[in-house]
């Protein structure tokens, strides 16, 4: 038995037919596990579907209306990228649920993953790049309407800049959850000003983090609590240092009662989608570090997965794997 809950259900898959984003990842991985003795169906929870006035929590009425009936325009649609249909918004609302679930999980075992959502690209009014509704954002939202937290911070690791989290929480602020500040102090890479930049902005009750390739989309990267714009094809070493870096300064401002970590599979270096240049063990690596950190502040984690597009779908399979094994060892009584 893992000392955590997994979240997972079969119809996370989303029917969006052949496409480059492999739906069917979050079964496989879900398989692997099971197969390789990581984890054994009782390490399983399966979550219900968020409610509509979760969902409400950070999506505009006028959109989920949209959602519900079917009634999105054909640019709008064309924007999310994938195919609409009822069961995809079934899928999403069903991530929405699975992101609370391991929310809550993560409260009382220190740490839980969902096998699924990070969908970092939702906006409250629109959906972008894959994701119709923000999930991590609705478990933020909902937990903080159930008084179980009052801050959280994201932890944002997939190749493409998380602009939906950036929009979503820019500007909301509580003041008493801002530590001293470092006074917008340029934060260095350790080795100078290699493969990158930091850039940092306004916290508000969720202090947002993002590290992702400078050269990608989105275009337009509205400011994230600290953003990391990397440069093409930065590796493990330059990749760590960027992320222990941006780890500190944020945990240096701001003291969450919940990180929330984002743990995309596509800064690997066949990755379809992604010009970084992280091995699959400099990835497992990457995940130590958050949860090392994050167990050592003694502060919860809820994971979700977000983007993977290798060349090998069984490629993408091991780094979100690989995840789940990095939070048995890091977690480890
Ligand atoms: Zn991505």
């Amino acid at each position: 038995m893992l000392p955590f809950k997994l979240v997972y259900s079969d119809a996370y898959y989303l029917p969006i037919g052949n496409h480059v984003f492999p739906a069917e990842k979050y079964r496989r991985v879900h398989d692997r596990l099971i197969a390789t003795g990581v984890a054994g169906p009782a390490d399983f929870l399966e979550p219900e579907p968020a409610s509509d006035q979760d969902i409400l929590l950070v999506h505009k009425p006028e959109y989920v209306q949209k959602l519900k009936t079917g009634t999105l325009s054909p640019r709008e649609e064309m924007e999310i990228e994938i195919p609409y249909s009822r069961d995809l918004v079934e899928a999403f609302w069903l991530a929405a649920g699975g992101s609370i679930l391991a929310a809550r999980h993560a409260l009382t075992d220190k740490i839980s993953v969902s096998i699924g959502g990070g969908f970092h690209h939702a906006f409250p009014d629109h959906g972008e790049g894959f994701c119709m509704i923000h999930d991590v954002a609705v478990a933020i939202r909902r937990l903080q309407r159930d008084d179980k937290i009052r801050t959280a911070m994201t932890v944002d690791c997939d190749v493409h800049q998380g602009n939906g989290t950036a929009a979503i929480f820019a500007g909301t602020r509580t003041a008493s959850s801002l530590l001293p500040s470092v006074s917008g102090a340029t934060l260095q890479h350790p080795q100078g000003n290699i493969g990158g930049k930091m850039r940092e902005a306004h916290a508000g009750d969720v202090f947002t983090i993002s590290l992702h390739q400078h050269n990608n989309y989105p275009m337009w990267k509205p400011p994230s609590s600290i953003d990391v714009d990397l440069a093409d094809g930065v590796g493990d070493n330059d990749y760590l240092a960027w992320l222990d870096n941006a780890l500190s300064s944020g945990l240096r401002q701001f003291e969450p009662d919940l990180i929330c970590y984002i743990a995309g599979a596509d800064p690997y270096q066949e990755d379809q989608l992604g010009g970084l240049n992280l091995t699959i063990d400099g990835l497992k690596k990457r995940d130590e570090l958050v949860f090392r950190v994050a167990r050592a502040r003694d502060i919860p984690v809820m994971v979700t997965y977000a983007g993977g597009y290798a060349q090998d779908v069984e490629d993408t399979v091991t780094i979100h794997s690989n995840t789940v094994i990095a939070a048995k060892e890091a977690f480890a009584p």
